[in-house]
């Protein structure tokens, strides 16, 4: 059979060289099989025609059967457009169009009988449809049957001719020309297993349903193969890598630990903190390579389980490195565990980009000698020129924002073991996520505070009352709490976010005359960053005014209260993240979400949720199910966004959870899957992830 992946799209009849490459920058439809798996975003029902007389207003989309009996051309420049007096007997109809005019007057003829089909619109006293699809009655099997698809086109697509109409010819040409036959990509056993229908059949009505219970059942077979393969790949990685990978063996708990913990911790861990030190140290002990998420909202305290994971390290003769996604928090760390081992004998540097080339070449062969146990950086730490002499163990803050890729760039640096892998996130994801981008990892989760933490109290305030806001600010500053206000920067409206800013730092110093007001962000140098940065920490100046440069990072016990300007352009992750940042002292803290009193629905609902719940889970789970996955922050800001053509995390949680237990349970049976009932997913696996480059999910 064809060898659909390969076959180019230009081979298709239809589809010229144009075509092609428009297809492939505007759809990423480079193949055959990329066209088959572009799938409708909706369906229309043309089961049906419709009468002219039984037209009315608010109708979704119709068909109708009919002939044009004439044309009229009116109108001049912008307003000018085609109508063609429509009837099929029983009324008369404007069929309209105001582009492509040579063209319908050349294809369209009067007094032949087409089917028409289009949204109506109100028109005076009569409807017109604007720009409907035209179709020949002969084509009536291919166009007017059951449920009719639409996929989503862009502008530049449809000014080539390819609207979603055309998307559909191309559907059809191609499935047509395969006579409605596609080799099988799941095993025999699992579809029997499962029920699923074959993918010739799920192909053919997922475009071309002819009812919705055949496209429900399409729908779900190639949801179900999306998330399986998704599953089957993780896990079969994950399997190979515990085989394959001796892990280096920490057998001891030594001095290291011990002391700091015995003498140094500053506080008790907390139950939730001790039993993942627990699962870290058995996971290190057991001789395989450790590959852990550690998911625990913001302020659980993963930066010292993260800490106590590196004196494990150390006590095992190995070095242990910190890596974090921006320099102030990577700086943060630093200093933080700097604090900590200020009694100890441990070398700890900091490496990140503006690491002066001076500083860069004391460090670098002191990294390299086992000199210095513990680095802590950026992502300079995984450039070629970093070389361990024994990395045992490499921990990732706010992983979201690295992939597989960059964590197997980790790995390679012990050439001798494979360093096991902590990563720890602080924004919870939902467990689908967390199942999709992270299934290779297993998990620990920190799911409880540290004693003693006030809940914060979140407010929703409009910004037409700003004075009573600064009447609020006021009296915490007098009761000597710091402030952050936190401005939104947005990609493409940088210009505008950084005039807010500004202005905002006016407003604030002249409200604020007796207190001290300093600002950050992004575009600021390094070194006057940090100056303002102090200010705050110190304490010397009672408001911060920042971007979310602080969304990850600082901590200030005395800032206890946090103003977010334009909260409703934040996510809601987002928002959480920030107000994470208060809250870590006894005081009770604040969060209020400035917002203009113009909301739409759904916004409104996610600024409700902030206030109603401190549980970043519950939020996470929110977002999801408000924002859908395409949106979701993490995977979008690192720019691989979640591509899933079919499978939506947010409501498939169901379909994951049992494609994710069929891939494990035939990986019990066969862990090779050389059995001849499971060689085809080997071959699916090299096909689907050997393209890992346009694979976006684990780039
Ligand atoms: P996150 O999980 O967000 O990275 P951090 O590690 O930054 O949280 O911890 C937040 C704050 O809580 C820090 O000031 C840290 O010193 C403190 N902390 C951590 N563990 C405990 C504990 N068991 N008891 C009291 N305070 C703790
Ligand atoms: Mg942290």
């Amino acid at each position: 059979m064809l060898d659909l992946d390969k076959r180019a799209i230009t081979y298709l009849p239809g589809v010229g060289p144009k075509k092609a490459e428009i297809l492939q920058k505007e759809a990423n439809i480079v193949s055959y099989d990329d066209l088959l798996h572009y799938f409708p975003y909706k369906y229309v029902d043309r089961s049906r025609f419709y009468r002219v007389d039984e037209i009315t207003p608010n109708m979704p989309y119709i068909q109708l059967k009919g002939k044009i009996t004439r044309y009229e051309q009116l109108g001049e420049g912008k307003t000018r457009r085609l109508v063609g007096k429509f009837t099929d007997g029983s009324g008369v109809l404007d069929l309209v169009w105001f582009k492509g005019i040579n063209y319908v007057l050349e294809k369209v003829k009067v007094d032949t009988e087409y089917i028409i089909f289009g949204k109506p619109s109100e028109f005076g006293h009569s409807f017109n449809l604007v720009h409907p699809d035209v179709d020949p009655v002969e084509q009536a099997g291919q166009v007017a049957s059951g449920l009719t698809p639409f996929y989503n086109t862009t502008e530049k697509m449809k000014k080539s001719f390819l609207n979603s109409r055309a998307i559909q010819n191309l559907q059809y040409t191609l499935l047509s020309g395969l006579n409605w036959q596609l080799a099988e990509t799941l095993p025999q056993k699992l579809l029997k297993k499962t029920g699923l229908v074959p993918l010739s059949d799920a192909m053919r009505n997922i475009h071309f349903p002819a009812t919705v219970s055949l496209l429900r059942a399409a729908q779900l077979r190639l949801k179900f193969e999306e998330l399986f393969y998704i599953q089957l790949h993780m896990l079969k990685t994950s399997q190979m890598r515990k085989k394959a990978l001796q892990g280096i063996l920490f057998s001891s708990v030594g001095d290291y630990f011990n002391t700091f913990y015995k003498e140094y911790l500053p506080f008790e861990l907390t139950n939730a903190q001790k039993r993942v030190v627990r699962e870290i140290r058995a996971d290190m002990g057991s001789g395989r390579q450790m590959n852990r998420l550690l998911q625990g909202d913001v302020g659980s305290g993963k930066t010292l389980v993260g800490l106590l994971s590196m004196l494990l390290a150390l006590d095992n003769h190995c070095q242990a490195c910190m890596m974090a996604p921006t320099e102030i928090l990577a700086t943060q760390h630093y200093a933080t565990i700097k604090a900590f081992l200020k009694d100890m004998d441990v070398k700890v540097a900091l490496l990140t980009g503006s690491t002066k080339k001076k500083e860069r070449e004391r460090i670098l062969p002191a990294i390299a000698s086992g000199e210095i146990q513990i680095v802590i950086g950026t992502h300079a730490l995984i450039e070629d020129t970093v070389v361990f002499s024994s990395l045992g163990l490499a921990i990732i803050d706010e992983q979201h924002r690295f992939g597989v890729e960059q964590r197997s760039r980790l790995w390679m640096k012990n050439t001798k073991a494979v360093p096991h892998v902590l990563v720890m996130t602080a924004t919870p994801i939902p467990r689908t996520l967390a199942m999709t981008l992270y299934g290779d990892l297993d998990v620990s989760v920190i799911d409880e505070l540290p004693p003693g933490r006030k809940p914060i109290r979140t407010l929703h305030r409009y910004d037409n009352k700003k004075a009573e806001l600064f009447e609020f600010l006021r009296r915490e500053i007098q009761k000597g709490r710091q402030v952050y206000v936190v401005y939104p920067l947005i990609e493409g409206n940088e210009k505008l976010d950084y005039k807010s800013l500004e202005e905002g730092f006016e407003v604030f110093k002249e409200v604020f005359q007796e207190y001290t007001v300093c600002m950050v962000h992004g575009k600021m140098k390094a070194a006057e960053k940090e100056e303002e940065m102090q200010k705050f920490i110190s304490g010397k100046a009672q408001i911060l005014l920042a971007t979310t440069v602080i969304e990850v990072g600082v901590n200030v016990p005395n800032a206890s209260v946090m103003v977010i300007e334009s909260a409703e352009r934040f996510g809601l992750s987002q928002l959480h993240q920030l107000r994470g940042r208060v809250g870590r002292g006894a005081e009770q803290s604040y969060c209020i979400l400035v917002s203009s009193y113009k909301l739409s629905n759904e916004t409104r609902k996610r600024l409700e949720i902030m206030v109603n719940s401190n549980n970043g889970f519950e939020i996470a789970e929110a977002d999801l199910r408000l924002r859908g996955q395409g949106d979701l922050e993490g995977t979008r800001q690192s720019g691989e966004g979640l591509e899933l053509r079919i499978a939506n995390l947010a409501s498939d949680g169901q379909i994951l959870q049992y494609a994710r237990d069929c891939a494990m349970e035939i990986l019990n049976e066969d862990p090779d899957l050389l059995s001849e009932p499971y060689q085809i997913l080997n071959e699916r696996l090299r096909i689907l992830f050997s393209r890992s480059i346009s694979w976006r999910l684990i780039s």
